[in-house]
């Protein structure tokens, strides 16, 4: 069984920030920024391309909601919405999880950055409307 299965299952504690029937909202263990939240479908998915639109669908609403809760009630000024999808994206627990990570000024610890476009971007376009 997976470590969020095991979660979800109670068999492993963790701090709740929200539950209902399919979906539970824990603070991540490592509080990225205050108020780190994880949010996970109750039934395990390896990663959300695999999980039918519909139920992801629902987990974002509920994402959304949480996140606004967050972010109002620890004074954030605004929040990321992650999702690691496969190792060389960073996931590194199996179990499909969306990160709210509240966001409170350009000194906290998160950082993404894009680097120069050098493709041909009608060739992109090509290879991703191939079929
Ligand atoms: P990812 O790298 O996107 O798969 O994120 C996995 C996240 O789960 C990491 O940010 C970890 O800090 C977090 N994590 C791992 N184990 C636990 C746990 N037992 N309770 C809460 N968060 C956890
Ligand atoms: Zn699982």
């Amino acid at each position: 069984m997976c470590i969020f299965c095991s979660i979800i299952e109670g068999n492993i504690p963790s701090k709740k920030v929200y539950e209902d029937d399919e979906t539970l909202a824990i603070l991540d263990i490592s509080q990225t920024t205050k108020g780190h939240t994880l949010v996970m479908p109750k039934k395990h998915y390896d990663n959300f391309l695999a999980m039918p639109s519909k139920e992801f669908g629902k987990l974002m609403e509920k994402t959304k909601d949480i996140a606004a809760k967050v972010t109002r009630n620890l004074d954030a000024k605004g929040c990321n919405i992650l999702i690691n999808t496969n190792e060389v994206a960073g996931q590194s627990v199996m179990h499909t999880h969306v990160h709210i990570i509240p966001r409170y000024d350009e000194t906290d610890t998160v950082s993404f950055s894009f680097t120069e476009n050098k493709l041909d971007l009608d060739e992109v376009l090509r290879q991703i409307n191939q079929d």
